[in-house]
């Protein structure tokens, strides 16, 4: 099962994603994630990739499809995976879809969440990451047990850089202007199938699940 979660910075794909992940047993692969530890590791991407992170600005194309790239024809993705920020323009998409192709694959599903501006913002304003496992925390809804400390594995939570409201607004605005028209592109190529992510925690996660087990139209073409 290989698919996307397509949604605006903050919507909650990541978490989203996590689960689906290990519901599913495929990989779960965040664009964001990767070039974050790339920085970190002062590789020669994450020393490129760096200033347009700290600003909110996408990463030019031919960083994030390599490592993306590397990623997603690895053995760790035979199975399957989720795309999480990941396209994000519609060169990316072309892109994706070109290794896809060479090996007779395909993207089976794209899930699009959607959720209110001042969700979003609350979402963004109290979300903390642990510094070793990358488990997602929010400060209101989902906090760890202990202050910050992850409930996984001990170590620290922090905020990302780039969740202040000046660099939010910027990728919010990076959001409409490159990535928005992707939706219209995968519903005339794919399955695209909406999330309204306003409500419980519960009730996303059934949605999700009901998408993933719908037939495909070209499935139901098929029977
Ligand atoms: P995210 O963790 O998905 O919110 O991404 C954080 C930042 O990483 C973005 O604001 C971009 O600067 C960069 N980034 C992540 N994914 C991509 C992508 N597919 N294309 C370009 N830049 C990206």
């Amino acid at each position: 099962m290989r698919l996307i979660f397509l949604g605006p910075p903050g919507v909650g794909k990541g978490t989203q994603a996590a689960n689906v992940s290990l519901k599913e047993n495929i990989s779960h692969i965040s664009s964001g994630d990767l070039l974050r530890t790339a920085v970190d590791a002062k590789t020669e991407i994450g020393l490129k990739a760096k200033e347009y992170i700290e600003k909110g600005l996408l990463v030019p194309d031919e960083l994030v499809v390599k490592i993306v790239v590397e990623k997603i024809t690895s053995a760790e993705c035979e199975k399957g995976f989720i795309l999480d920020g990941f396209p994000r323009n519609l060169s990316q998409a072309k892109s994706l879809d070109n290794t896809l192709n060479e090996s007779g694959k395909r993207i089976d599903k794209v899930f699009y969440f959607t959720a209110s501006e001042d969700v979003i913002i609350k979402r963004i304003a109290g979300r903390r990451i642990c510094k070793s496992c990358g488990a997602q925390y929010h400060e209101m809804y989902s906090p760890p047990v202990n202050d910050n400390v992850c409930d996984k594995c001990g170590s620290e939570l922090y905020q990302r850089k780039d969740d202040n409201p000046e660099t939010t607004s910027v990728r919010s605005k990076v959001y409409k202007e490159q990535t928005e028209e992707l939706i219209d592109y995968y519903k005339r190529n794919g399955e695209l199938i909406e999330v309204n992510c306003n409500g419980e925690k519960s009730e996303i996660q059934q949605n999700i699940c009901e998408g993933l087990h719908s037939m495909s139209e070209d499935e139901k073409g098929m029977e």
